[in-house]
Formats: C-alpha cells, sequence, structure tokens
C-alpha cells in the first residue's frame, strides 16, 4: 500500500496509523493521542482547519475546567451542581454556567489536574440531539450499547459528539435533562416518562417542573457569555 504524507508533521504514514480527515485529508494516528484531541473527535466529519481549531479549543477549554469545571465538582449548591453522561463520565453539563464540558482523562491517574483536557462549549449552541442503540455480540452473548450523539452549529472545533453510555438508565436521565437544560420542551426526542425516582434526583421533586426550567437559549447563551467573558 503506498505511503502518504502528514498533513501535520510531513512524515511518511503507512496503512496503519493514518486517520482520515474530510475531503481525504492524512494525519498519523501520533496527533490523536493523549491531549492531541478529545476521544470523541469527529476525524472524518471535520476538516485540517477544523482540527487545529479544535487543538485550540483544547487550550482554552482546559483552562476553563480547571477554572469553572473543578471548582464546582465539589458545590454542595443544588443550582451550580454539574452532571456528568456517558462512560466514563465524559460529558459534563454545567446548568448554571450554561456550559459543557467534553474530557479526556489520560496519564497514569485522572485524579491528577494535568492529566485531564476538556473541550468547553455553550450549552446554547448545541443544535440537536439523538440517541442510538446497537448489538454487541460477544462469546458471553448479546449485549444492547446504548449512546447518544449531539450535534453543533459552531465551528469551533466540534461538530458531532458521539458517546456510549453506561446503561439505558442514563438515557432516561440524559433525554429530560438536554429537554429541559436546552428549552427544547415537546420537540426533543420522546423517551418513557421518567420513573418518579429518577425525576426526584433530577429535578430535586416527584412532579416533573414545566420546561424550560433553566430558561431558553437565550439565557443559557448570556449565562455562558457572562462565565466566560470573566475568565477569558
Ligand atoms: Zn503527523
Amino acid at each position: 500500500m503506498a505511503k502518504e504524507i502528514c498533513s501535520i508533521c510531513g512524515r511518511s504514514t503507512g496503512v496503519i496509523g493514518r486517520i482520515r480527515l474530510a475531503g481525504g485529508i492524512c494525519i498519523c494516528e501520533d496527533h490523536t493521542l493523549q491531549d492531541q484531541a478529545i476521544s470523541q473527535f469527529d476525524y472524518g466529519a471535520l476538516s485540517l482547519e477544523d482540527f487545529y481549531r479544535h487543538q485550540r479549543q483544547l487550550v482554552l477549554g482546559t483552562r476553563l475546567w480547571e477554572r469553572i469545571f473543578v471548582p464546582l465538582a465539589d458545590t454542595i449548591l443544588v443550582d451550580e451542581k454539574l452532571q456528568y453522561f456517558g462512560a466514563n463520565d465524559t460529558m459534563v453539563v454545567s446548568p448554571s454556567t450554561g456550559l459543557v464540558a467534553f474530557t479526556r482523562h489520560w496519564g497514569k491517574s485522572i485524579f491528577s489536574k494535568t492529566s485531564v483536557v476538556a473541550s468547553v462549549h455553550r450549552l446554547a449552541d448545541l443544535y440537536s440531539y439523538s440517541l442510538g442503540r446497537r448489538e454487541v455480540r460477544n462469546h458471553e452473548g448479546t449485549f444492547i450499547i446504548h449512546s447518544f450523539t449531539l450535534i453543533f452549529h459552531t465551528a469551533d472545533g466540534i461538530f458531532r459528539y458521539s458517546q456510549d453510555m453506561k446503561s439505558y438508565d442514563e438515557c432516561r436521565r440524559l433525554a429530560p435533562a438536554l429537554n429541559y437544560c436546552l428549552g427544547l420542551g415537546d420537540d426533543g426526542p420522546k423517551l418513557p416518562a421518567p420513573a418518579p425516582s429518577m425525576i426526584q434526583k433530577l429535578f430535586g421533586t416527584r412532579k416533573l417542573p414545566a420546561p424550560p426550567i433553566w430558561g431558553d437559549r437565550q439565557t443559557l447563551a448570556a449565562r455562558a457569555d457572562k462565565t466566560l467573558s470573566a475568565i477569558i
């Protein structure tokens, strides 16, 4: 098989260890490791310029993660609590700041601050989301893996974010959270209503509150802009 030249570092890459970006652009696998990009970066759909944007966003996002999300992880204020989603809790929603972080843990310890990189975005820039499921077979039998996909309509190095979830329960938790957080109301994907115990856990009441509990996108956007302008 022919070797190709990496568009980032100019090294020659073989078939193994080669990643394709949109338009067939080729980069070597080294640029996808550790702190180079989040694990869910959608290589095939994005251009080299998007990849560079994403890398710049990671530098900023990691700073925002440390300044905003890390302190909020221990908050005792219900309104400021972070919500964690996805296998390994890689997606972290912060309704009180209007931000969402996509994290990647690497290095020796997940507890070390320096081993987390984050891509941080405004919740208000989320365009849509969907839930999915697929069957996986191995020697122990057949399993269902649930997943979610978020679509953003900003161009700061993220477009589509897909992530496996821990369980169907998490889908049930995520769908109302996104519908209500983002003011989607009944336009969001339909799922059976969460169990009262789940509603209690999510909203602190046994009755589903009227949407949207965290305001419409303008409120979320303003909240995010205020948070970001205080930091950047
Ligand atoms: Zn390279």
